[in-house]
């Protein structure tokens, strides 16, 4: 039984937590994931999926969901390697490495998992990783969980990359793996692969890549910012739950010995249940749509340019860049999460960032734009946040 005082300290914790001004609050969605979603009965615009080529509620995904539920049932009810393993998994997983030039692919539960499982196998003690100030908390975690010694570089510092490379190649190091998003997600901004896989040639360095908001909609057909770079990494991670339909799975791909190794060694994959066969099916389905999607990549840039027009013109703070993530720029906490209740008061759902997912002082509303907005929708939206900026002080 845990103790009263233990129970009295986490809710101090939480009290605290609330007092700054740091509390999340969940909205309960009675529709579809999309453009529009309704919440206590509104209709809201929702600004702040992941849904960038607006797949998430595609009625042929859904299709493809039920079919597979049809022919393939509703759960695996095991691991992979117990007898977990569907045709469709394989089918899937060549599909992955085919659409990013790969050798091979192996699925995860969620790219979380593919992040945290990645490192331990492949990198011993007598290796090392560095990483991006920036990266994503799986790979923080992942690389956490691996013996290797650990160097890290200011986020998209390359002089910095330079100096760590150089320091594990003076410590010794047998192997050494950079590891990076390919968009930081908090920023919306790139990581300079053309620079990262130079310094990695240069030092003998092999290079990971988790494209998570990238894979679908950046580079030729959406495979991802190596494409989009035109250069070639070793290692890419990414996930199903974002531009590939939404709903939930991740995958690592890469050269065979590696998937190989991962699937008799990976933890996340050895000891947790396989993805069931609706994703599997769906996310198919999804490849099938993505590679010829260039008509909604194209929607999805022209919303991200009008966007940032808007925004830049209503007098908001951005960070620059051209992704559809844009981070519109607050300050404090408290404010970020003013701006946001007075923008869901004009019926738009945007989310507020803030410690200690940003640096405390930039908390922000990230935006994100999708390939299911229209015109319309954005240029709602942009009356709203002016409004909205204007009375909370956002804007001056
Ligand atoms: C969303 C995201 C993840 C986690 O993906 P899931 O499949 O939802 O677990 C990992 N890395 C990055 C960079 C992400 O943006």
């Amino acid at each position: 039984m845990a103790d009263q005082a233990f129970l009295t300290h986490l809710s101090e914790t939480l009290a605290g937590i609330s007092a700054e001004g740091l509390m999340k609050r969940e909205r309960l969605i009675s529709s579809a994931q999309g453009a529009h979603v309704q919440i206590g009965g509104r209709r809201m615009l929702n600004l702040c999926a992941n849904n960038y080529l607006g797949l998430a509620d595609d009625p042929r995904l859904v299709t493809a969901a039920k079919a597979a539920m049809d022919g393939h049932g509703y759960g695996m009810a095991s691991v992979r390697f117990i007898c977990g393993t569907q045709d469709l998994h394989w089918q899937l997983e060549t599909r992955l490495a085919r659409f990013l030039g790969t050798d091979d692919s192996i699925l995860f539960a969620a790219c979380f998992d593919a992040n945290g499982g990645l490192f331990e196998p492949l990198l011993d003690a007598q290796d090392a990783v560095i990483s991006d100030s920036l990266n994503h908390a799986s790979i923080i975690d992942g690389i956490r969980l691996c013996k290797a010694r650990r160097f890290r570089f200011q986020n998209n510092d390359m002089a910095d990359l330079e100096a760590q490379l150089i320091a594990a190649r003076e410590g010794g190091a047998r192997f050494i793996l950079i590891a990076t998003d390919g968009v930081f997600s908090m920023d919306g901004t790139l990581a300079n692969l053309p620079e990262v896989t130079r310094l990695a040639a240069k030092y003998g360095a092999m290079t990971m890549v988790d494209d998570c908001h990238a894979t679908g909609f950046m580079g030729p057909q959406g495979r991802g910012t190596p494409a989009h770079h035109g250069v070639k990494v070793d290692i890419l991670t990414g996930t199903l739950g974002k531009a590939l339909g939404g709903a939930l799975g991740g995958y690592i791909a890469g050269p065979q010995p590696v998937i190989d190794l991962l699937r008799q060694r990976a933890r996340p994959y050895l000891f947790s249940n396989a993805l069931p066969p609706a994703i599997v099916g769906a996310a198919l389905a999804a490849l099938d749509i993505v590679e010829g999607a260039d008509d909604l990549r194209a929607r999805l840039i022209e919303n991200a340019r009008h966007w940032r027009a808007g925004l830049t013109a209503a007098g908001f703070r951005l960070l620059p860049g051209s992704h559809p993530i844009i981070p519109v720029m607050v300050g404090e906490a408290p404010l970020a999460q003013s701006f946001a209740a007075a923008l869901d008061a004009r019926g738009i759902m945007v989310s507020a960032f803030f410690f200690p997912v940003v640096p405390r002082g930039q908390a922000r509303i990230r935006t994100q734009m999708n390939a299911a907005l229209t015109r319309e929708d954005l240029d709602f939206a942009l009356t709203a946040f002016a409004e909205a900026g204007r009375e909370t002080g956002v804007l001056a």
